[in-house]
């Protein structure tokens, strides 16, 4: 059997085989992007293979607002395109990974000195649903504000006319990543965390390959291939530098931020689109027993690494939710997690952050370089099928189509019609709590009969179940940290982050057996956690 390069104990066997058999199709970036092309170039027989420099998701791809959307702010610019593919998109999405991505109805405000009265925001989210093709159940309808306000109590009545109720949907953004990632394997793509691509070869001056670090065992390595796709998100200009290839059209990067908060600061049913009373509009989305809101866009030029979240920003956010919610005084003490993202925009000479086009776009360096930039979370497919083809288109490597838009985001087989009977079914033959059920089911769907099926190695059950989750990540997700499995994997330190410590003690001293990791590495995973949760309540 074919060694698995997601898990942690075969990695330095497929690392091998990476090293030795050229690729044809190698991606630097395990963002949506890069994950989305591994998905498709994979899925049409093509042998590829991705690198990411740190973990898998870890750049914009998990600081998004974790919405699949058709970008109904798109449509004040007159971006039909983006609507119209975004909005197709979602769909795509809900019908290949259900368990990931659920319909979220948005409440969209309308306020007496608002941008929008009551009949354009009736035709604005017609267009909206007629461009995506929404289903006639699934279209919008207007509420008068006696309805809006049964549905959110606590918004501000004064101002309010009524309001817009239209269908999005929600994910978690990581877990699409991730999931996309080990759809991908399961297809024959290799892929890599903490394995950086540093420099290219070159051949004839043309692009052949990268020359690799990685991070886990300390050692570099080089990787031929026919073809390199640069996906770097927010550090796509930074690769086009190594390949002295950046031209005229460049990144500008724009800063994001959310706050999350107890959902016992403000009853909130359902989630809302509001404008703030500078016009700009911010989400506020239940989730998990918390509320997140945002965002903030604002351009940004510090270390890309390491975007945070400021003092002003959290102030920014807290202050448009006081101002829409009537009696929350929320303080920056209410804030329990928080979380800051790049945008990676295309510039658009005389034109702001918020105005610049969301589209993506391909460069082709003269030395062979395909790099792409730009775009959204929920049009990942779609950019991906747009990379592959103009790959192929230059490289022939497959004769094959596309087939990305049937393709479930599922590694156990699955009967995609019946889910709703699979997941009763796995509640009833496992005695765990609906809770419980919910937090795997919603992570890892139905392979999360895979965590439920381990023993139990830890005599409280709440823990054992978590330890079986980590198991799990280290032999199919390829986790390596405290951190990146409380993060990236499960998004805990944002949704749970009270559970946390109860948790660090038992999860660290496993890992510390199974990794193989010393007393002081043992620590220093603690502490890095420790930090980025105390990191995500302080505003500087
Ligand atoms: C605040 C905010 C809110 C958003 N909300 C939404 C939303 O609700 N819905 C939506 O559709 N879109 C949303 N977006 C946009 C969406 O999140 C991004 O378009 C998407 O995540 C970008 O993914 P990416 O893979 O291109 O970049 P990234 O996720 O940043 O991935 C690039 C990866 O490349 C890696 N990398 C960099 N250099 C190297 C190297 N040398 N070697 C190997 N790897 C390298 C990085 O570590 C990183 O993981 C939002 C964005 C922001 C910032």
């Amino acid at each position: 059997m074919s060694k698995n390069c997601l898990n942690v104990f075969e990695r330095d066997d497929c690392l091998k085989k990476l090293a030795n058999e050229p690729v044809d199709l190698l991606v630097i970036g395990g963002g949506i992007t890069g994950a989305g092309i591994a998905l498709d170039a994979a899925s049409r027989g093509i042998k590829v293979a991705m690198v990411e420099k740190a973990d898998f998701s870890s750049g914009t791809s998990s600081r998004s607002t974790k919405l699949i959307h058709g970008g109904l702010r798109y449509l004040k610019q007159l971006e039909f395109s983006v609507v119209k593919e975004t909005g197709k998109e979602r769909a795509i999405a809900y019908r290949n990974a259900p368990y990931l991505v659920h319909p979220e109805k948005l409440i969209l405000p309308i306020q007496k000195k608002g941008s929008l009265g009551w009949y354009s925001t009736s035709f604005a989210l017609w267009v909206y649903d007629f461009l995506a093709g929404v289903s006639k159940r699934d279209r919008k309808k207007m509420i008068s504000k006696s309805e809006m306000l049964k549905l959110l109590p606590q918004f501000k009545s004064n101002e309010l006319i009524g309001a817009g109720l239209y269908s999005e949907y929600r994910s978690d953004d990581s877990r699409l990543t991730i999931e996309i990632i080990k759809k991908a394997v399961s297809f024959g793509a290799l892929a890599f965390n903490y394995l950086e691509g540093l420099d290219f070869i070159y051949q004839d001056k043309l692009v052949s390959g990268i020359v690799a670090k990685d991070h886990i065992r300390k050692q570099e390595l080089e990787i031929s291939a026919k073809c390199v796709v640069n996906a770097a998100g927010p550090w796509v200009d930074e690769i086009r530098k190594t390949n002295a290839s950046i031209g005229k059209k460049r990144l500008v990067l724009s800063k994001g931020v959310h706050l999350v908060i107890n959902k016992d600061k403000l009853h909130l049913s359902h989630a809302v689109y509001f404008e703030a009373k500078d016009k700009r509009m911010i989400f506020a989305i239940p989730r998990e027993g918390k509320i997140y809101f945002g965002t903030t866009d604002t351009v940004y030029s510090g270390n890309i690494n390491t975007p945070k979240t400021s003092k002003k920003d959290a102030l920014y956010l807290l202050e448009c939710m006081n101002d829409a919610f009537e009696g929350i005084n929320l303080k920056l003490s209410d804030v329990v997690s928080s979380w800051a993202g790049l945008r990676p925009l295309i510039h658009e000479e005389g034109k702001s952050s918020s105005e610049i086009s969301r589209k993506d776009e391909i460069f082709i360096s003269s030395n062979g370089l395909f790099s792409i930039a730009g775009g959204k979370l929920t049009a990942y497919r779609s950019m991906a099928k747009r990379v592959v083809d103009l790959v192929n288109k230059k490289r022939n490597l497959s004769n094959k189509k596309c087939q990305t838009s049937s393709i479930i985001l599922s590694k156990s087989k699955v009967d995609i019609n019946n889910i709703k009977t699979i997941k009763n079914q796995l509640f009833k033959d496992y005695k765990i709590s609906k809770n419980d059920l919910e937090y795997l089911w919603t992570r890892y769907g139905m392979e999360s009969k895979k965590i439920l099926d381990k023993k139990h190695v830890n005599p409280n059950p709440k823990i054992a179940l978590v330890i079986n989750e980590f198991d799990y990540c280290l032999e199919q997700e390829s986790v390596w940290s405290l951190l990146d499995f409380f993060r990236l994997r499960n998004a805990r330190v944002y949704f749970y982050p009270e559970s946390i410590s109860g948790l660090i003690a038992p999860i660290a001293e496993h890992a510390k057996q199974k990794l193989q990791w010393t007393e002081e590495k043992k620590q220093k995973e603690i502490d890095a956690l420790n930090v980025f949760l105390k990191e995500a309540i302080t505003f500087e």
